[in-house]
This record gives structure tokens, C-alpha cells and sequence, in this order.
């Protein structure tokens, strides 16, 4: 079954050129030009990704996926926020609410696409891996959970994978460069400043039972998960 794919953007223009390069690469696309249009369309049919505009009329893309996240049926859903927007600061606060990926205006419809792929074959649950249990952490590759000492943890799709990646390979350094090849895929471009955010939001969610302990910077050379 061809993945579904939500736009959410007001310019028709900008919609039209993302639906036509979707339908064309086989997605099933899905259309609003509103958060409040959105609401319905995920309501309806839940989909498999979406792409969000920040600025929207109304309600805007940063809030829709504030709730979004913040709702059990869709917090696991891939979101990738469009933005003309380049600052720094903005990207930082797009990633706070969850956003797993991030593509500036003007962009261009292949690299959309690769990203889209990426995310999407990242967000299918690895069935046949078993679950990893280290120092109290419980992660279920089959059932996207992770549990802290039995409490069950909201992470979204890019922290998830990073505490994947983590938990195979306790005790190692693994450089930034290295969580960028093996969570977000070798063949799409990340700035290794992202790295260090999404882990800032794995050591938020991990911290009500201590855990954020595990995680830890080295020193010129990336981050080490501890397993005790
Ligand atoms: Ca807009």
C-alpha cells in the first residue's frame, strides 16, 4: 500500500507543486490549507507523514504540531515543517515541538522527496528485532514503546531511533557524524547542530526517572550511552 501523506500549506501554488511531485513518486496525497482543515483530514484517515507549513493562516504550523505530538493517536506521526524561515533560532523551536525534519523555502522537490522516503522508511517499525533492555530502559522495536523502569515514555520518531542506535551500542562514542549516518540516513543532509538538539529532547524525555544520566557528551568526540 502506497504511503499517505498530508500537505498542509495555505499557498495553492506551493500545495499543487508538493501533491503533483508526491502522486507522481506514488504517495497518496492529501490536501489542507489550514491547521483546522488539517484536524479533519487526520481525523478522517490518519496518514503516514506530514508535511507542515509553519506559517499558516489561523492556527499555526508550529501549534498544529504541538498537538499533534501531544495527542497518543498521532505522536508518533513523521513531521516535516516547510518554512521560509532560515534563522536559527526558529529551526531550534521547530524541533522543540517536534518536528523531524525541516526543509527551508525555496526548496526543491527531489530533496523534499529524499527526506520524505528517509523518514518514512525509518517510521516502519522493525518487527523482527527483539526488545533491548539496558539499565532499566525498556525499548520495543515492534511496538515503537520505550518504558523507564515500567513507565511508559513519550518519544517522538527521531529520538526513538537515536535511543535505538544508543541502546545497540552501549559504552562506544559514537560521534555526531556517525548518529547522523545511522538514525537519520546517509543520504540525507543534517547539520550536526541537530544532533545536539534532538538529544537535548532524549535527555528532557529520559529525565523523570533519572535516565537522562545515560546519556553522555565526550568531549570533542560525541556522545556515549551508558549502560549502567
Ligand atoms: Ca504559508
Amino acid at each position: 500500500m502506497n504511503a499517505r501523506i498530508l500537505i498542509v500549506e495555505d499557498e495553492p501554488a506551493i500545495r499543487e507543486l508538493l501533491a503533483v511531485n508526491l502522486k507522481h513518486a506514488g504517495y497518496a496525497v492529501v490536501q489542507a490549507a489550514t491547521a483546522e482543515e488539517a484536524r479533519e483530514r487526520v481525523a478522517a484517515t490518519p496518514p503516514d507523514l506530514v508535511v507542515l507549513d509553519w506559517m499558516l493562516p489561523g492556527q499555526s504550523g508550529i501549534d498544529f504540531a504541538k498537538q499533534l505530538r501531544a495527542d497518543p493517536r498521532t505522536s508518533a506521526l513523521p513531521i516535516v515543517m516547510l518554512t521560509a524561515r532560515a534563522q536559527e533560532g526558529d529551526k531550534l523551536q521547530g524541533f522543540d515541538v517536534g518536528a523531524d525534519d525541516y526543509v527551508t523555502k525555496p526548496f526543491s522537490p527531489r530533496e523534499l522527496l529524499a527526506r520524505l522516503r528517509a523518514l518514512l522508511r525509518r517510521s516502519v517499525p522493525e518487527a523482527s528485532e527483539d526488545p533491548l533492555e539496558v539499565a532499566g530502559l525498556r525499548l520495543e522495536p515492534a511496538t515503537f514503546r520505550v518504558f523507564a523502569d515500567g513507565v511508559a515514555l513519550e518519544l517522538s520518531p527521531t529520538e526513538f531511533r537515536l535511543l535505538h542506535f544508543f541502546m545497540k551500542n552501549p559504552d562506544r562514542v559514537l560521534s555526531r557524524a556517525r548518529l547522523i549516518d545511522n538514525v537519520w540516513g546517509d543520504n540525507v543532509y543534517i547539520e550536526e547542530r541537530t544532533v545536539d538538539v534532538h538529544i537535548r529532547r532524549l535527555r528532557l524525555a529520559l529525565s523523570p526517572g533519572g535516565h537522562d544520566r545515560l546519556v553522555e557528551t565526550v568531549r570533542g568526540g560525541g556522545y556515549r550511552f551508558l549502560p549502567r
